[in-house]
């Protein structure tokens, strides 16, 4: 297994010339052309987990240095079990102790293939617990195993934990609805599809962020009409930026917002 120095998915080998996820529109290759690497050659070089508590029941696994695009993955954890999301390209003991000591791993998931990292192999670490992959991505999937299970629409992990398939950056992108965090009044755990911004207090919905392309008007506004139907507070990206209250007004506010500007209703201020 190879892991692509630039979007940190892993890839059974042998890889291919250039890696598929970062040749598409929606990523780049670096300049200095492709690198793949290894979990060895990362951990010789001192490659670091770092777990921290984002709140009670909701744990956020970062690497540092950060590997490919340098996502923090996330662990909700229930009383039935937890789930690891947008699991990072990298793995150690350190996280894993960390994800073991609160309870069984009920699945590991993407919000899309760009945070697939190295599903596969946390899902090996963690004694093979299912891979979940929307049905709609399954081209992205670089390293095949029997613990992929491929899904659509909507997935239970347990009781107030869901998965919901939104589209959009991906036809198969999806969130996760947490129905016990932010103290009972709902979290989501989202992915590019809904991209809380540095503002704190809008989101961005675009099919690229490196190459900014933009979502629809109509893309937009399905978006936030599927998640509005949802019980939720508070919204986590995928690189520590969080709207922490009122999300649901935000979301809604913004893809009225996005759908006006791409719609052309201010052109008259450009
Ligand atoms: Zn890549
Ligand atoms: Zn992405």
């Amino acid at each position: 297994m190879l892991i692509c120095a630039a979007c940190a998915v892993e890839r059974d080998e042998p890889t291919p010339d250039d890696c598929p996820i970062c040749t598409d529109e929606r990523q780049y290759v670096s300049q200095d052309g492709q690198q793949w690497l290894t979990l060895d050659a990362l951990a010789q070089q001192g490659q670091q987990t770092i777990v921290q508590e984002n709140e009670p029941g909701l744990f956020g696994i970062r690497t540092e240095p950060k590997v490919g695009i340098g996502q923090t993955s996330q662990l909700v954890v229930t009383g039935w079990g937890s789930l690891l999301w947008d699991p990072v390209g990298y793995v150690d003991e350190h996280a894993l102790q960390a994800v073991r000591e609160r309870g069984p791993v009920l699945a590991v998931a993407a919000s899309h293939p760009h945070m697939f990292g190295v599903q596969v192999e946390w899902s090996h670490r963690l004694g093979g617990v299912p891979v979940l992959i929307a049905e709609a991505d399954r081209r992205w999937v670089g390293r095949n195993d029997p613990a992929i299970e491929y899904w659509s629409g909507s997935r239970t992990i347990t009781e107030g934990l869901t998965l919901h398939q939104t589209g959009g950056h991906f036809p198969g992108s999806a969130v996760v609805h947490w129905a016990a965090g932010a103290a009972g009044k709902g979290v989501l755990l989202t992915g590019d599809s809904v991209y809380p911004n540095p503002d704190r207090r809008s989101i961005a919905f675009m099919r690229s962020y490196p190459n900014h392309l933009p979502l629809s008007a109509s893309v937009a506004m399905r978006i936030a009409q599927q998640l509005g139907e949802l019980g939720f507070d508070r919204i986590y990206g995928n690189f520590n930026n969080v709207i922490a209250s009122g999300a649901k007004a935000v979301l809604q506010d913004s893809a009225q917002r996005h759908a006006a500007w791409v719609r052309g209703d201010f052109d008259h201020l450009t």
